[in-house]
């Protein structure tokens, strides 16, 4: 399992750092605060993305309290993640251990039936001059959605494919974390 989610976080890790730099080098910048993306109510990813938050949760003995926070919120679909209090402004309180959606989405790039380069993005973004601007040879730089979905799904195929409402896809993680190492009796990974 430790080796799993150490493989995850490595994907994770690339995937903001190339989507840092595309955001850099395009100067598509977000509005500072805007978490707009976050308070979507159908935002899907896999439990996969979410194992390297499940085990933080875990070791933190965090693990069973946010489970049923998530439980609670059963009807409201907007991130559980999110809050609307961060100091930051932005919302997001497990930043570190954000998904492999929240990395790429707005600066990411997804390929259509012609072979051509299209953004994954926001409306925001879209009407910011630098987007508006963007070459074809600028594209080629983003981060390559689907390559990085592929990446989890080499790690695990059948976690990666599973695509769940976001809490639903935390959830997920976590009973797949805690499950685990209850099984094994202890927290440390061996
Ligand atoms: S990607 Fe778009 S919606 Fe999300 S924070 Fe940036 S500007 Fe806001
Ligand atoms: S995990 Fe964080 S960045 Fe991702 S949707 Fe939730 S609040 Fe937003």
């Amino acid at each position: 399992m430790i080796k799993k989610i150490k493989r995850v976080q490595k994907v994770l890790k690339a995937a903001a750092l190339h989507s840092e730099e595309f955001r850099k080098a395009s100067q598509m910048e977000c509005p500072a605060g805007c978490s707009l993306c976050c308070l979507k109510k159908d935002i899907y990813a896999s439990p996969l993305e979410f194992l390297p938050l499940a085990y933080h949760l875990h070791q933190t003995d965090k693990a069973d309290a946010f489970y049923d926070e998530l439980e609670l919120r059963a009807e409201n679909t907007i991130c559980g993640i999110f809050t609307p209090l961060s100091l930051d402004g932005w919302g997001c309180t497990e930043y570190e251990y954000r998904g492999l959606i929240c990395r790429l989405f707005g600066h990411s790039t997804t390929s259509d039936k012609m072979h051509q380069k299209r953004m994954v993005t926001c409306k925001t973004l879209k009407e910011t001059p630098a987007y508006q601007e963007l070459k074809p040879a600028q594209l080629l730089q983003a981060p390559p959605f689907q390559d990085y979905y592929m990446q989890l799904a080499a790690i695990d195929f059948q976690l990666a494919n599973e695509s769940l409402p976001i809490n639903q896809a935390i959830k997920r993680a976590i009973e797949l974390v805690s499950t685990y190492y209850s099984y094994r009796g202890t927290k440390k990974p061996a």
